[in-house]
């Protein structure tokens, strides 16, 4: 397994650290405040050397067509993309709402879809004609339990029906479109269950929140929404004409290419914490005792190595991806490994700091917030456990 990287892919990498650190970071505390993006955040965007979104997906090479282009062994790869990922939310989780064709609903029809789905929604996406898309699984009483999930889609003629409540949708208040899960047979349980494209003005389909107030990555709209007698297009079931071709088990295999790029992103952030704190005690060294400085200096090597084997997880389950090899546990690995690690670097960060990293000054009370969520959506490091335990062969001594 080859993990090194180009040297036009590291150039790439270091500018897009360059630009989350002095361009995107400076409005973190903005959006976190207003719970909204700021403008200049968008404006910012303009002059990122990546514009599409890296996150949960495959991404071209910004500078593919330019004459000095020396082509990478990572270009368009998932192993690009995770890494591409890391660094833009090194400047902060802003990173993640603002780049275009953001969301993991075009991520699902890319590889659930059929080849016209593909061209129009997730190439939607990339053409620019669609800016946000969302991922609509959870329900109010099931998110882990994916597979007794209560919306349900109904054949009418040429259309399907959708009614159900959806909760916890990233981005479903903003989005162009939304992924929506529901069976088209309860009785079949998880067979049952197929994937639609629901776009947005489709009558019956309500927001009924558009933003969760939540404890951190307060930037993101969580929204909660409602189908009422959606009716859409039979053509809009991913796969669609072959009933089988989205069914739940390819919902789930999405999630797993998509896992990894949680453990990146994780990753990320938590340097951009160790880093903040590296500079915190270079510049006030002289302040602190030995013990202090000391200590201070030993649990920040600790907390890099256990970034980097982060790194490597998700790295691991990209190459494994472009390899064309299973990935499953691998994916689970990463997920449940890097973002647990991630909070506790930056909770340990934030201590090691003291009031300082408790307060407003240092962006680092807000990345504490900001990381939880990584260990819960797409999957709780509870569930991936499960996962691994199961290649493990293990499952049996875990209670049902
Ligand atoms: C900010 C945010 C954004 C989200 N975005 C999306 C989105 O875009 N689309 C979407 O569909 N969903 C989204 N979610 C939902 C998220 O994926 C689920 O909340 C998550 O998967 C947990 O499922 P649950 O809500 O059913 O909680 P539960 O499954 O009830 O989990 C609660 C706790 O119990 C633990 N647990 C559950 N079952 C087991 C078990 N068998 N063994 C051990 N521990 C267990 C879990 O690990 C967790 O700690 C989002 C959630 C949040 C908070």
């Amino acid at each position: 397994m080859d993990l090194s990287l180009s040297p036009e892919t590291n150039k790439l990498l270091g500018e897009l650290r360059e630009w989350s650190m002095s361009e995107l970071r400076p409005f973190a505390r903005e959006a976190d405040r207003t719970h909204s993006i700021p403008e200049g955040a968008v404006k910012a965007l303009e002059t990122c050397p990546m514009q599409t979104s890296p996150f949960g997906g495959r991404v071209e090479y910004p500078r593919r067509n330019e004459p000095s282009f020396v082509a990478s062994e990572a270009d368009g790869t998932y192993v690009l993309s995770y890494a591409v990922a890391e660094e833009m939310v090194y400047g902060d989780v802003l990173a993640l709402v603002i780049t275009k064709g953001n969301g993991i609903g075009g991520k699902v029809v890319s590889l659930m879809g059929n080849d016209e789905q593909k061209e129009r929604w997730a190439g939607g996406l990339d053409r620019g004609e669609f800016h946000y898309s969302g991922f609509a699984l959870t329900e109010p009483h099931c998110g882990s339990d994916a597979a007794a999930l209560r919306t349900t889609a109904v054949r009418d003629g040429d259309n399907y029906v959708i009614n159900g409540h959806k909760q916890f949708c990233t981005g479903g208040s903003i989005s162009d479109f939304v992924v929506v899960f529901a069976t088209v047979d309860p009785s079949q349980g998880s067979r049952g269950i197929r994937g639609f494209v629901v776009p947005k003005g489709t009558p019956g389909f309500n927001v009924i929140r558009a933003n969760e107030s939540k404890l951190g990555s307060r930037v993101f709209s969580t929204s909660e929404l409602s189908f009422e007698n959606a009716v859409i297009p039979a053509e809009n079931m991913l796969g669609w004409p072959d009933p089988d071709a989205a069914g739940f088990v390819k919902a789930m295999e999405t999630l797993n290419s998509t896992r990894g790029s949680v453990g990146a992103m994780a990753t990320g952030l938590a340097q951009a914490a160790v880093d903040q704190a590296a500079s915190y005690l270079v510049k006030n060294r002289t302040s602190f005792s030995v013990g202090r400085a000391a200590r201070f200096a030993d649990e920040l090597e600790r907390m890099n190595s256990a970034l980097m084997t982060s790194r490597y997880l998700a790295r691991r389950v990209a190459w494994r991806i472009d390899q064309g090899l299973p990935h499953t546990s691998q994916a689970s690995m990463a997920k449940a490994y890097g973002p647990q690690v991630a909070e506790r670097v930056a909770a340990r960060v934030l201590q090691l700091m003291g009031p300082d990293g408790y307060s407003e000054e240092y962006l680092v009370e807000k990345w504490h917030r900001d990381l939880k969520i990584q260990d819960i959506w797409e999957g709780t490091g509870n569930i991936q456990r499960i996962v691994i335990s199961r290649a493990l062969g293990t499952t049996g001594f875990l209670p049902a």
